[in-house]
């Protein structure tokens, strides 16, 4: 089952982004879930077809989109973003202001 939860505007291109990496990769390894709730990129796969070493390629692909999704705005994608805590927020100043 696809759980996809509404993400925000702003990650648009980094979660097409994401999956063309994905693609390009791990052909065969599915997305369970993705979501923003907690304040980052939150992503789940099925990576069970995969060995060790395969697993360890993925997790850190992933990896490094979830650390891009830190900085991030959720309202325009602009990579000034930063964590706005307690709404679990990731917003630049642009964004807060407005
Ligand atoms: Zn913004």
């Amino acid at each position: 089952m696809n759980e996809y939860a509404p993400l925000p505007v702003g990650w648009l291109d980094l979660i097409t982004d994401l999956h063309i990496a994905l693609m390009q990769h791990f052909p065969e390894v599915a997305v369970t879930e993705m979501t923003s709730d907690r304040g980052w990129l939150h992503v789940r796969v099925n990576d069970s077809g995969l060995d060790p070493a395969e697993r360890f390629r993925l997790d850190r692909l992933v990896q490094g989109f979830v650390t891009q999704s830190l900085t991030t705005c959720m309202g325009c994608g602009s990579h000034h973003g930063r964590d706005r805590g307690e709404r679990k927020e990731i917003t630049c100043e642009d964004c807060e202001e407005s």
